[in-house]
């Protein structure tokens, strides 16, 4: 894959300032710092062990899911042809047809049926299921009331779910449960999925306690790295811990450069900031093709973009909530895309705001939200009190961000606002 510089993307970028960058423009230019990988390294798994993968190529299905028509309810199969459609219609039953294996016995002639249970074989001849609470029973004889069932109700019919020879799984679909379960049906013993992508990350700061350190003035103990490590592990990344870095250039050297070549994205927090006088900027600067960004956004203003070698490497802000803000913005789509994952982003859908909200046009604001069900069943959206971007607890009380895009102005109560739910993200 050719790799374009950073140089190269910004020229082509409309109006590119990295002082002064929109959210889109920043998407706009992560899409080519970080597009679409189709070519990425491959394993082949044992399916248990594929859950939560990216399919590295189509499934295509050997067998017709389901393999014969079956039935779906537990009651009476019989022929369609025998039901009268002026009176209920009596059947003699001659038989029991039970899942696992084809009836054994003779066809059922006219006007006969058979008892059968989900998922048995429909036997040969018989294409209608009628359920056991419907019919009177009385001996061999069961009666089944007119009207209320038709030719072919309650019948599953073979490959309904998946036919033989056709794509069931696409490339680049995530193996989520329903996939995955999908897959097995189709009785394949391995599938072929994409390496786990590797991302390593540290913090950095002076000020950043590793848990277990003694608290001391002016410090802070380290969360970035669990809501990073948290984040990625929803994605199903490997993750390379490289534990907190201090401001001091040579361990800052050492850890970039181990990450560098372990891992196919670095992530930083921290030390990105315009005033900050530490050595993580001059260090990123040195050992890579890095920009550093101003972007018109609320929380996660700072960040640096680039690559050290074939890896991708995100500096972003220090604060608590900026780190999640911009990896979901930014990050997430990004590192989906080097796993080759074609799944559609997370939906932003529409929700009444509760209360009026001051926004600036001009930059994007993400707003803690809690999203829930109004009486007359629309959603309605309220933010979790302090938007500070140190306050991790409004992560944890909201349920959504509620997005005020670049050009949006003040919002009043009542006016309808987009939002990103965390869905499982979080
Ligand atoms: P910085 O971007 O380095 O200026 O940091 C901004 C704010 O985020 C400061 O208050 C830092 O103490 C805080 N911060 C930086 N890194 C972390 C971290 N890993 N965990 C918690 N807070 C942090
Ligand atoms: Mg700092």
């Amino acid at each position: 894959m050719v790799m374009k510089s950073l140089a190269q993307i910004a020229a082509a970028l409309e109006g590119y300032d990295p002082q002064a960058l929109s959210v889109p423009q920043v998407q706009a230019f992560l899409k080519q710092l970080a597009p679409l990988r189709h070519d990425g390294p491959v394993e082949t798994l044992p399916v248990m062990a594929a859950g939560e993968r990216i399919l590295a190529r189509d499934v295509v299905s050997p067998v017709d899911v389901p393999p014969h028509d079956n039935s779906a309810m537990d009651g009476f199969a019989f022929a369609g042809s025998d039901l009268s459609a002026t009176e209920p219609t009596v059947l003699q039953c001659v038989g029991h047809a039970l899942a696992g294996a084809a009836w054994a016995g003779p066809p059922p002639q006219t006007g006969q049926c058979l008892r059968i249970t989900t998922g048995a074989i429909m036997p040969a001849g018989l294409d209608t299921v009628v359920a056991h609470e419907m019919v009177q029973v009385q001996g061999d004889r069961i009666t089944v009331p007119l009207g209320r069932v038709h030719t072919g109700d309650n019948r599953r019919l073979r490959g309904e779910d998946i036919a033989q020879g056709q794509a069931a799984l696409r490339q680049g679909q995530r193996l989520t449960p329903a996939a995955w379960g999908l897959l097995a049906s189709l009785g394949l013993p391995e599938v072929a999925v994409r390496q786990r992508l590797r991302v390593a990350y540290f913090s950095t700061g002076d000020e950043i306690l590793s848990l277990g350190q003694v608290p001391r003035e002016g410090a802070v103990y380290d969360s970035n790295r669990y809501t990073v490590c948290g984040l990625l592990q929803r994605m199903g990344c490997e993750w390379i811990d490289l534990g907190v870095v201090p401001d001091d250039p040579h361990r800052l050297r050492a850890a970039f450069e181990e990450a560098a070549q372990r891992a196919d994205a670095i992530i930083t927090s921290g030390g990105v900031s315009v005033g900050e006088a530490d050595h993580t900027k001059a260090l990123m600067r040195e050992l890579g093709d890095v920009d550093f960004w101003r972007i018109a956004m609320r929380p996660g203003r700072p960040m640096a973009v680039g690559r050290m070698g074939q890896t991708l490497m995100f500096g972003l802000p220090g604060n608590p909530v900026a780190v999640m803000v911009t990896f979901l913005a930014f990050v997430r789509p990004a590192l989906w895309r080097m796993m080759g994952c074609t799944d559609a982003p997370p939906l932003l859908v529409r929700a009444q705001s509760q209360q009026a909200m001051r926004k600036k046009a001009g930059r994007t604001e993400y707003q803690r939200g809690v999203v829930s069900r109004s009486d007359n069943g629309t959603l309605q959206v309220s933010t979790t009190g302090n938007q500070g971007s140190g306050v991790l607890s409004s992560m944890v009380q909201g349920n959504a961000l509620i997005v005020l895009h670049h050009d949006q102005g003040h919002v009043a109560e009542g006016d309808p606002v987009d939002v990103m739910l965390f869905d499982g993200a979080i």
